[in-house]
């Protein structure tokens, strides 16, 4: 359960700045502000080794965290920002297809959403996106703290629904605050890294 050692390795652009050690990636993706970075801190019980709330758009980078030799968090740029031009989309595509379309050692994609929300148009394409490369989905519905007990059932229903998730593919409530999830996501993840 306690984390000693985690710390980024690399911010990369290109795949020949992609970590050669060979050990298992989980990459996780979001829309901007669904807490992503709340999420890493929480996971690896750290304040900021990944930035709550930085500029949006300004990181289009592949960060590769290290989480005790065993396995990276992949964390990539956050989607759905209004102010991103065309041509910083089209970039994040480039980016996000190179990574997905060659890389073994991905084992599992983490989808974040909203629990209080439907997923948003975009969040489905994520996870159509996992499906297309045949990478199993975690997803992770944040800030569950600020849904009543009594109406999680019906959210949960909710996004499962809207993103027609489909049966291999798992769901977890979470929340930073309560931490709600964290074991059972943990639990979850290592099934994937340790097989
Ligand atoms: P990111 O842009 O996806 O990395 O999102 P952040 O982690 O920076 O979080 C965005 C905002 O949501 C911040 O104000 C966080 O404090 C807040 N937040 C993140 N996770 C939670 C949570 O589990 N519960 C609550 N109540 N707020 C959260």
């Amino acid at each position: 359960d306690k984390i000693h050692y985690a710390d980024i390795t690399i911010s990369a652009v290109s795949p020949s700045q992609y970590p050669d050690d060979g050990i298992p990636e989980i990459v996780l993706a979001g829309r901007s502000n669904v807490g992503k970075s709340s999420f890493i801190n929480t996971m690896v019980n750290r304040k900021n080794l990944a930035r709550t709330s930085g500029k949006p758009g300004k990181t289009r980078t592949l960060n590769f965290f290290n989480i005790e030799n065993e396995l990276f968090f992949v964390d990539v740029p956050g989607y759905g920002y209004a102010q991103v031009s065309n041509a910083e989309q089209e970039k994040w595509g480039v980016m996000m297809n190179e990574y997905f379309a060659t890389r073994e050692e991905l084992v599992l994609g983490v989808l974040l959403v909203d629990f209080r929300h439907e997923p948003t148009n975009l969040d489905i394409q994520m996870y159509e996106f996992f499906k297309y490369f045949n990478i199993p989905v975690l997803v992770v519905a944040t800030k569950s703290d600020k849904i009543k007990k009594s109406k999680h059932n019906k959210h949960t229903s909710m996004i499962k629904k809207a993103l027609k998730l489909e049966s291999e593919d798992t769901f977890y409530p979470f929340s930073s605050v309560t931490k709600e999830g964290r074991k059972e996501i943990w639990n979850e993840i290592l099934a994937y890294t340790r097989n």
